[in-house]
């Protein structure tokens, strides 16, 4: 993605990162010694960035003869679904079951000390910790920063590191990594999708991997149960004309209830918003999934007149211009009503040039 168009409302984009800086991360891995206790982690709920990343990272790490290694997440220790299969999984630990002491932490895709819950005092009770990740909002929390917002993906910082660190694709490291890549990059359809990216993927392709299963298993197979559970939250998708300064807005919601009724997890509900942001009559699509009782988790996107950070960021949120989100209380319709008075605040603003969709974790 270009960083430059795409900088997070709230935080100035961040420096690519130095040599000193790459420098730096190689040394703090190498001179562990062989019993060093390294503690991998990525952001709460993962998505294909996160995990891909953290766990290809893990198999490179396996390669150079880290024994003592253990990958995590904060939060329920669950594995999305169509992510159960990556390879390296046998890495994971529950982060109730992670080092409380570690010699050496490794973040990927943590854009916020925020996004590690429980697990952040990790940071502090580690001697050096290590950050991968390409969020132009990233707070510089740890103390080595591999933080590149031009990245398309995490997982293109964890390529780079691997290579400094002289371990060579293979397989499962290919596989992982190129999970990650092409969530991110929505398949490589967004803009952020450089030569860089293509030649990175063939990079991971040249390994023998199955592009055509992986992108089967990840993102093409559901249970039948799900394609119920769209067909009631697309169902009663509400179309705007008017919202958003005249730019549109669509939008719907998904209850406990409903996933409930069709016997679902919540991360089955996160490509809904690829569905409903379809819609050619509205710049700005929105999914509400309830969390709890009056807790919704909100997924906003836009085409590119609207800033959806903004909005996110104005009702306790954050994310990019194209992709962000918050936590919305109350009824559906009073967080969607909280959600179009901030579209008309901003509809008076001055757009803003040519963006693509950033990445959305
Ligand atoms: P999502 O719609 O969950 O795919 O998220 C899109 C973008 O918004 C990502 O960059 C997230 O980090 C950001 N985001 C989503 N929910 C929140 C939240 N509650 N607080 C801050 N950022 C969020
Ligand atoms: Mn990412
Ligand atoms: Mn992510």
């Amino acid at each position: 993605m270009s960083g430059a168009l795409l900088a997070d409302v709230s935080q100035p984009a961040a420096e690519q990162p130095t040599e000193a800086e790459w420098a730096a991360a190689v040394s703090a891995i190498t001179r562990l010694p062989a019993d060093g206790r390294i503690l991998l982690i990525c952001h709460v709920n993962p998505d294909g960035d996160a995990l891909g990343s953290m766990l290809g990272f893990g198999l490179g790490l396996r390669r150079l003869g880290v024994r003592q290694l253990q990958a995590t997440f904060p939060g329920r220790p669950e594995v999305p679904e169509p992510l159960q299969a990556l390879p390296g999984l046998d890495l994971l630990v529950p982060a109730t079951a992670a080092e409380p002491d570690p010699d050496l932490v490794i973040c990927f895709d943590v854009a916020a000390v925020s996004r590690l819950g429980d697990l952040a005092d990790r940071l502090d009770r580690a001697d050096a910790a290590i950050v991968l990740d390409h969020h132009a909002s990233n707070t510089r929390f740890g103390g080595i920063h591999l933080v590149d917002p031009d990245a398309a993906a995490t997982s293109v910082l964890v390529e780079k590191l691997l290579a400094r660190l002289g371990v060579p694709l293979d397989q499962g490291i290919a596989e992982c990594l190129y999970v990650a890549l092409a969530t991110d990059t929505g398949s490589f359809r967004f803009d952020m999708t450089t030569p860089a990216v293509h030649e990175m993927a063939a990079r991971l392709l040249a390994t023998g991997i199955r592009p055509g299963e992986i992108s089967r298993r990840i993102f093409d197979t559901r249970p039948f149960g799900a394609v119920r559970l769209y067909g009631d939250v697309l169902g009663r998708a509400q179309l705007e004309p008017l919202a958003a300064g005249g730019r549109g807005l669509v939008w719907t919601y998904a209850t406990l209830d409903d996933l409930a009724r069709h016997g679902q997890r919540p991360y089955t509900l996160e490509p809904l918003i690829d569905s409903v942001r379809c819609t050619a009559e509205a710049d700005v699509s929105c999914v509400l999934k309830q969390v709890a009782e009056g807790e919704w988790a909100v997924s906003m996107r836009s085409k590119g007149p609207t800033d959806v950070s903004r909005v996110a960021v104005a009702l306790g949120g954050g994310g990019h211009r194209l992709a962000a989100g918050f936590t919305g209380y109350g009824s559906a319709p009073e967080v969607v009503d909280a959600i179009r008075a901030e579209l008309a605040r901003g509809a008076t603003e001055v757009g803003h040039g040519p963006a693509d969709l950033q990445d959305q974790e």
